[in-house]
């Protein structure tokens, strides 16, 4: 076998060598065939199979998960192992077997349907949450009836590379980052959100490798080297031994710059810049926090809601707040309100399927139309913010009056906690997104309705160069070095500074090693960035001074394309920063 190099795009970086792993998520057909009358007891005998064979794959995968840190979610296995002995499921389904002639994946369709309705109309929650594990349960049922495979990606027990087409940000948050040592899909651009989560989550990753694919087979040895963004299938003895060598530099590497984690990120003149993280669950805080982040610039708090199965309450979403708040406490932690649509889709909220879905139903727009579910969130935010130093933040805003809106929202659910004696801190601060070029033009009027802005560089590219941030064919054109990106991002820290607010950046830029002496030049007060990327921000911090990121900042002002500024901002990281 020979050795075989494809490249694709890096987007959370890291080396890994280990044995692929094809990932096809099982999509279930299933066909309304019926069944002749002979065929009744062999039809039946093959569903007590599949029950026998899923209550197998279930009392293993709970073992599996006893053994790591996920143990929490073996309850929800239980749960699914108990409804396939549930007295009434499998005789019903026998009973449309023997009585209507179905196929067995149709009577297991049609049945858990039904027990999934029944449990989705009951008043207590936690009975309509188990709708889903019933359609799971039922779903698990009909790929073993068609002689499908692993099911779902928390399934995987083997430690392996993962190859997909695609994944989508819920794939992403239930891999097993125990066993996934890295991923590859086909598909994806920069900073989809698949993208950001394997950051956050510190799984080496490459997307939009397109010629990978058809060629490599399940078992086949692989590098996944996303620091260069390349996969190398069936690497020679020689490509290994030296794979292995730069997994230790980068492990050295990465203990030299822990040392950092502690440290203050103060310029070499003084200027003192909050190195933060953008975090999504209380183990992604926890492990920011161990890198040393000084505050949380973004908590997306849509992470809550994709890993739900049903829209979470009022009182689920304070617990999940004021856990975070608490365990930041001191330390600041901007909260996002829900920023759902675009490519993160919730099942559960019905959102009807759109040309455009960027541009389209997202984020405040949806709040700002399903009021009783974002007043119930900044309720719960509210509540939270007793707890511990919390700020809120608007995603999305594209005009004023969003924002007013939103703001007068805001100000009915302090009421509603008033009405109720409810503590919360009656001072919390407010502030919003600039991630669309209307709210980046307008910024100077913005900054008298707000305590503070957030450049989300993420969407704000994506809206200003017109180019898909999950496309890897457009890939090429979606770059922070864009003047047009520059220069929006330069009025936007301009208008804080002049309306006297505070100035972050929690796009993926924030955390860009290039990127870091410019936006220091630039003013910005804050950076939040993935975990991963935070010992090294405060190591680049500690490396310039302000006035020459100032200068720096002068001379990308002046050119007139990309490369220009690639080239500037490359040489001043070689000339005062170095090789780390
Ligand atoms: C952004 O757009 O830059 C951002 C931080 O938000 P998200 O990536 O969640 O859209
Ligand atoms: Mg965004």
């Amino acid at each position: 076998m020979t050795e075989k190099i494809f490249k694709g795009i890096s987007v959370s970086d890291g080396i890994r060598i280990g044995k692929a792993f094809f990932y096809k998520p099982f999509c279930a057909k299933i066909t309304s065939d019926s069944i002749t009358e002979e065929n009744i007891q062999a039809e039946i005998s093959r569903f007590s199979n599949a029950i026998l064979k899923a209550k197998d794959e279930l009392s293993e995968l709970i073992s599996n998960l006893e053994k790591t840190e996920n143990k929490d979610k073996s309850g929800v296995i239980k749960g699914q192992l108990g409804f396939l002995a549930d007295p009434a499921f499998s005789p019903e389904i026998n009973k449309l077997i023997e009585k209507r002639l179905y196929n067995s994946e149709r009577a297991v369709s049609e049945v858990s349907e039904k027990f999934a309705l029944m449990f989705e109309n009951m008043k207590n929650s936690y009975m309509r949450e188990r709708a889903a594990d019933i359609r799971d349960t039922g779903s698990r049922l009909i790929r073993i009836l068609s002689g499908g495979a692993c099911s779902s990606l928390s399934e995987i027990s083997d430690e392996i590379v993962l190859f997909a087409e695609d994944l989508s940000p819920t794939d992403t948050i239930s891999l097993n980052k125990e066993k996934v040592l890295a991923f590859v899909t086909f598909k994806g651009g920069k900073t989809s959100h698949t993208a950001i989560f394997a950051k956050s989550m510190g799984i080496p990753a490459i997307v939009g490798a397109s010629e990978i694919n058809g060629n490599f087979s399940d078992g086949d040895t692989v590098i996944v080297d996303a620091i260069s963004g390349i996969c190398i299938v069936n690497p020679d003895t020689g490509t290994i031994a030296e794979y292995e060598r730069k997994i230790a530099d980068e492990k050295q590497k990465q203990e030299f710059l822990m040392n950092y984690a502690n440290k203050p990120a103060l310029t070499s003149d003084g200027e003192s810049i909050i190195i933060a993280a953008n975090i999504g669950s209380y183990e992604d805080a926890e492990f920011s926090l161990s890198q040393g982040a000084d505050a949380s610039g973004l908590l997306r708090t849509e992470l809550f809601y994709l890993s739900a199965s049903t829209l979470p309450d009022e009182e689920k979403q304070f617990e999940q707040y004021k856990s975070i708040a608490s365990l930041f406490s001191p330390k600041e932690v901007i909260v996002r309100t829900l920023d759902i649509g675009g490519d993160k889709e919730v099942s559960y909220l019905k959102i009807p399927k759109e040309e455009n879905p960027f541009l389209g139903y997202r984020a405040i727009r949806l709040c700002l139309d399903q009021q009783e579910l974002f007043l119930t969130q900044l309720r719960a935010i509210l509540r939270a913010s007793a707890y511990g130093k919390l700020k809120i933040m608007f995603p999305m805003i594209s005009s004023i009056d969003e924002l007013f809106e939103a703001k007068a929202l805001l100000e009915k659910a302090k009421a509603q906690l008033d009405d109720s004696s409810y503590a919360y801190d009656k001072k919390i601060q407010v502030g919003m997104m600039i991630e669309i070029p209307s709210a980046a033009v307008m910024a100077d009027v913005f900054a008298e309705e707000v305590d503070f802005f957030s450049i989300g560089t993420n969407d704000l590219i994506q809206y200003t160069l017109a180019c898909d941030r999950g496309n890897e064919k457009v890939s090429h054109l979606y770059d922070f070095c864009n003047p047009a990106v520059i220069r929006l991002i330069d009025h936007t820290a301009k208008s804080a500074e002049k309306g006297k607010i505070l100035i972050g950046m929690c796009g993926g830029m924030a955390g860009d090693p290039l990127a870091i002496p410019l936006l220091i030049g630039m003013g910005f007060d804050e950076l939040s960035m993935a975990s991963t990327s935070i010992v090294k921000a405060k190591y680049i911090t500690l490396k310039v001074s302000k006035s020459n990121c100032q200068k720096l900042r002068e001379e990308v002002l002046k050119c007139r394309d990309a490369k220009e500024i690639r080239h500037i901002l490359n040489e001043f990281y070689h000339e005062y920063i170095g090789v780390i």
